[in-house]
């Protein structure tokens, strides 16, 4: 997945409105070959395509497998619904296993890109289940990631990324430290409390 945060963007997809459904994508566009279609649990749904696939192929396809998407929306929905309402709807190993795949494939990609920008270096990433950390900077550099972050939404796992970067330049949460957050992520404050809206999967895993 080369490059693949930088060409995403929403459409709202008016053909698709049935009664008072209407389901909006993201599309990604990245140097893969086919298209795919991914439901993420936060109940976005995530088009992946290749950079030259027109909208008319990728709007056929997604008609094509409109019923299995919405399949897949129910599902998260209910799951979602089940979470908020218990708080304690503990993950299987198989889910666990998923997260963590996924975790491994999308978390290097976005800590690449910020430490880029943010102009740091980095040690090892690890992805781990952990009950009380979203994320975490050791002194040398090694970053390691919740891999329940992909439960939550894109802007959200950023600003963990954005936040454990900015641990290489300040090893506290000072103001200093705030203030470098801040340069990359204007709107990081928001960011941190929708986190916190997910503390509640934390701490019931
Ligand atoms: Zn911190």
């Amino acid at each position: 997945m080369k490059n693949d945060f930088s060409e995403s963007f929403n459409i709202n997809r008016d053909g698709w409105r049935k009664g008072c459904n209407a389901v909006e994508y993201k599309l990604i566009r990245s140097n893969r070959r086919t298209i795919g279609i991914e439901v993420k649990p936060d109940l976005t749904v995530i088009v992946r395509a290749p950079r030259r696939a027109t909208v008319g192929e990728i709007e056929r396809i997604i008609t094509e497998k409109e019923s299995w998407i919405r399949k897949h929306l129910e599902k998260m929905r209910m799951k979602k619904e089940q979470l908020e309402e218990s708080g304690v709807n503990l993950l299987g190993d198989e889910e666990i296993r998923e997260l963590t795949q996924r975790a491994k494939e999308y978390i290097p990609g976005r800590v690449r890109y910020f430490a880029g920008i943010m102009g740091v270096s980095y040690g090892r990433i690890t992805i781990r289940k952990q009950k009380s950390l979203w994320g975490s900077c050791s002194a040398k550099g090694n970053l390691n990631f919740n891999c329940l972050l992909m439960m939550t939404p894109e802007d959200v796992i950023d600003y963990v990324v954005v936040h454990e970067l900015c641990h290489r330049k300040q090893m506290n949460h000072s103001k200093v430290f705030w203030n470098e957050v801040g340069k990359v992520l204007p709107d990081y404050n928001e960011r941190r409390k929708k986190l916190k809206d997910y503390g509640s999967i934390l701490r019931s895993q």
